[in-house]
């Protein structure tokens, strides 16, 4: 281990409390390079652990070992394989799922989805990135797949000073892989689609809306129709928009790989056709609403508040009494309480009292680390409305 970085007393106790990042503004000699692993030292010269250091990023240590357990090899391939194990655990019925959720994997920056015998890999920080060889080595090692591909093409690898790019780092990757997920097939597309391809967070959500969703179907935010396709069996009328294109391409495309004829895929926004919905006096029996995150930060959320309540007023008031609304919110700057209190609002606004049937959050193969909140973003919330 080449550098050590001395932290604040503030510092400290964010260690304490059991954070695993440390801001720029808390250290006190930072003198490493971008992306080593460097020895973390407290106010009282006491070892505090191992972080990965990023000469760029407000976040400039991301902790990797605590107190005095070694950081090499051994201790990669351990968390690995942890991470490995508790997935196949889960008992999911899925052929893609999320292996590696950085930080509530214990690997910092670092992101690891399987497409069948396929991995797709991100590296968010400059510590994994200078380590993607050894990686890469370890994954194959691990889990023997077909190729791995790294999806490096998110903004946030900006804010670390690294590059935007798509690249096979192991034997060979197809344009498309084919998945299933609770009995759905999906055509993903590895390199160019949204995420790594799927939104793999919400397979239980979808699930948990399934057990619920009868009648007319609207899917909101519909992406490759993962809600649509899911609650098909169930929803004999099916209407899904999606504002991008491609996405409208994969909607059907996805339809016709399951058999599904009755989903009408739609290019729309969906602000607009909610207000449409509503002026035509069209009503659904089940509505899910699955934006974008509409708050990247804090800045943004007075606006993102604003936009959450519309969506939800306008798919309160055309949902049928004794239907049920599956929100979502993926924006981490907006809480769960927070956006509890904007359905309220939504609810009031609308005059359609509801209960709440399940608050729910990503899938359990994206685990949250307790005591950093960051790993936790994704919102779900069922609600009935009464009649
Ligand atoms: N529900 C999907 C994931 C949705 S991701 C699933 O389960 O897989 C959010 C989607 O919203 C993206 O596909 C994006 O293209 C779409 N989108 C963003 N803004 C939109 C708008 N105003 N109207 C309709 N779709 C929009």
């Amino acid at each position: 281990m080449s550098a050590t970085v001395h932290i604040s007393h503030r510092g400290e106790e964010r260690l304490r409390r059991g954070h695993a990042w440390i801001y720029r503004s808390d250290l006190v000699k930072p003198d490493a390079e971008a992306g080593d692993l460097v020895t973390v030292v407290g106010p009282r010269e006491r070892r505090l652990g191992t972080a990965l250091y990023s000469d760029r990023s407000q976040i400039a240590l991301r902790m990797l070992t605590l107190g005095e357990e070694p950081s090499g090899p051994e201790l990669w391939r351990r968390r690995v394989e942890q991470a490995v194990r508790f997935r196949a655990g889960l008992d999911l019925n899925a052929s893609a799922c999320r292996i590696v959720h950085g930080e509530g994997d214990r690997l910092p920056g670092l992101v690891v989805d399987r497409y069948d015998r396929w991995l797709v890999v991100q590296a968010l920080v400059q510590g994994i990135d200078r380590r993607l060889g050894e990686l890469t080595s370890l994954l194959v090692d691990v889990l023997q797949p077909e190729g791995i591909l790294a999806r490096n093409d998110g903004r946030v690898r900006l804010l670390e000073g690294l590059e935007r790019t798509v690249e096979v780092l192991f034997g060979t990757v197809p344009d498309r892989v084919a998945v299933h997920e609770d009995g759905v097939r999906y055509e993903a597309d590895l390199r160019h689609g949204q995420k790594t391809g799927l939104f793999l967070d919400q397979r239980e959500n979808r699930a948990a809306a399934a057990r619920y969703a009868s009648g007319r179907l609207l899917d909101g935010f519909s992406y490759n129709g993962g809600f649509a396709l899911t609650l098909a069996p169930r929803c004999p009328a099916i209407v899904a928009i999606d504002v991008s294109a491609e996405a409208v391409a994969r909607i059907r495309r996805n339809a016709e790989l399951n058999g599904v004829a009755h989903i009408e895929a739609r290019e729309a926004n969906v602000f607009d056709e909610l207000r449409a919905f509503e002026r035509r006096g069209e009503r659904f029996d089940t509505i899910v609403l699955d934006p974008p995150a509409f708050a990247k930060n804090k800045a943004a959320v007075p606006k993102a508040v604003a936009g959450y309540k519309e969506i939800n007023l306008r798919a309160l008031r055309i949902l049928n009494p004794g239907g049920f609304l599956v929100t979502c919110s993926c924006s981490y700057n907006v809480s769960e309480a927070l956006f509890l209190d904007v359905l309220h609002d939504a609810s009031l606004d609308a005059h359609a009292p509801v209960s709440i049937v399940e608050q729910r959050t990503q899938g359990r193969d994206h685990p949250v680390l307790m005591g950093v909140p960051e790993t936790g973003y994704l919102k779900c919330v069922i609600l009935r409305k009464l009649g």
